[in-house]
């Protein structure tokens, strides 16, 4: 059978990869048939029809919404001008834009070097790949090829490409998977839980960290954490104070520190960046995700000018990367217009009301006897299990009421579009608990559940 003869899911199944799935997976998928707003309308395969509440932002991304007129027309506006061009030799006004826009937000600080230089990349997973080659570049140029390497913190994530899955966590990444081809980086221990961190298991962390950065320091070029909010690694939030300490750790040890706000830019932690908590301006920092309001696939990577002129200095002479689609204009267009909308400042107003509307709407879920702990930065909200979320139930349940969730591990979060109302803030937390109340409670009540 071929076409219109099966239906859209059937024909998926006989033909695409999803993420991080086996081909043909034995789990049910749903047909988006419109999306508008903070609304999502689905298609289950049973033919049934569910208008949902997007949770999750289509990852990250949607901040401003689905159909969102002002992003619609800056598509359309370039559209009608032109959709892309190559980048090599070439510019164009969208770029450009673009870049002073990003050059302009990123965190500052006084008597620190602000982050002027952009390199446009076509998803997080290359602006990782190419910060990590400038910082390996920025250490050649500086007469020290022997630091090749990279401190990180365990839980993180940075991508899917070989030099990124190589700074993720190297337990719960996938480094088991590719033991021959993922370098071998320095792990300093996951930073304390901001709920929990005490000015004492801050400084011990610090401590810890500035050792394993004096001992690597030789063959170390830069240190690349996500601040203060580790996402698809396990949604782990931790005190601003330990940027500050990444920052001084840097410093003493001639290595390069690299944000990667892919997940956290753009207002998500309730700062525009996650740096901005602790007022630390890092030599490198990677942003993707909402960059574009989750209309087109776009990244960037942004660095110091001192970091720029060293590596253009050095014996390569240029960045060594150049991807075909480097500052795609359509993209490009729809990136202003994102950072437009944040220009006007909403989002802080949004994101604290979000925000305020997680924790009191999630709150119930730490009664649930398969809670472990619930909590919250900025329009982010987690609900963490003792054991496994049943994925697939889970969602059904959600759906049922309402509201799309993507759950992985052990957790059920959320971070909602920044356009969210309070009814629909409501109904994402009401929905997130009832799901877990219906898939998990049960089972842990009948077996007596975790202490
Ligand atoms: C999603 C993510 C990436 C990878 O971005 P892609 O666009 O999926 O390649 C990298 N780092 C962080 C922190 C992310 O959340």
């Amino acid at each position: 059978m071929t076409g219109t003869s099966m239906g859209l899911t059937e024909r998926d199944r006989a033909r695409l990869w999803h993420p991080y799935a086996p081909a043909s997976p034995n789990l049910p998928l749903w047909e988006v048939e419109a999306a508008d707003g903070v609304r999502l309308r689905l298609r289950g395969e049973d033919g049934a029809r569910h208008e949902v509440l997007d949770a999750m932002s289509s990852w990250w991304s949607v901040i401003h919404g689905y159909r969102n007129p002002v992003l619609d027309a800056a598509a359309r506006r370039q559209l009608g001008s032109f959709s892309h061009v190559m980048f090599g030799g070439l510019t164009h006004a969208p770029a450009v834009e673009l870049a002073e826009r990003l050059a302009g937000m990123a965190p500052s600080a006084p008597g620190r070097p602000g982050l002027e230089r952009v390199f446009l990349a076509d998803s997080g997973s290359v602006a990782v790949e190419v910060a990590l080659k400038l910082a390996v570049q920025f250490q050649t140029a500086s007469g020290r090829p022997s630091r090749q390497r990279f401190l990180s913190i365990r839980g993180g994530y940075h991508g899917d490409t070989f030099a990124a899955m190589g700074v993720c966590d190297p337990v719960d990444g996938m480094h088991s998977a590719f033991p021959g081809l993922l370098a071998a980086n320095v792990f300093a221990p996951r930073p304390p839980a901001a709920a929990s961190a005490t000015p004492e298991s801050v400084k011990a962390w610090a401590s810890e960290l500035g050792d394993i950065a004096a001992a690597h320091s030789g063959e170390l070029a830069a240190i690349i954490v996500e601040p203060v909010l580790q996402g698809a690694g396990g949604m782990h939030a931790y005190p601003a104070a330990c940027l500050t300490a990444l920052r001084e750790a840097a410093d003493r040890h001639g290595l390069l520190l690299i944000f990667d706000e892919i997940a956290t830019g753009f207002g998500r932690t309730g700062e525009l960046f996650a740096a901005d908590h602790a007022g630390v301006v890092p030599d490198i920092m990677c942003v993707g995700k909402a960059l574009t309001g989750g209309y087109l696939t776009l990244a960037a990577m942004l660095c110091t000018a001192d970091v720029a002129s060293t590596v253009s200095g050095g014996q390569a002479g240029a960045l060594l990367h150049g991807p075909t689609f480097m500052g795609n204009p359509l993209a490009c267009a729809v990136a202003n217009a994102s950072l437009g909308i944040l220009d006007d400042g909403g989002w802080r107003a949004d994101v604290a009301r979000i925000g305020a509307a997680l924790v009191s709407g999630l709150s119930p879920a730490l009664k649930l006897r398969a809670v472990r702990d619930v909590r919250t930065i900025g329009a982010v909200g987690v609900i963490e299990l003792h054991d496994a979320v049943d994925v697939t139930a889970v969602t059904a349940a959600a759906i049922r009421h309402g509201v799309w969730v993507r759950p992985f591990r052990n957790l059920v979060y959320t971070m909602p579009p920044y356009i969210s109302s309070a009814s629909d803030v409501q109904q994402v937390t009401t929905g997130m608990v009832a799901a877990v109340t219906e898939v998990h409670e049960r089972v842990s009540a009948r077996s007596g559940g975790p202490a």
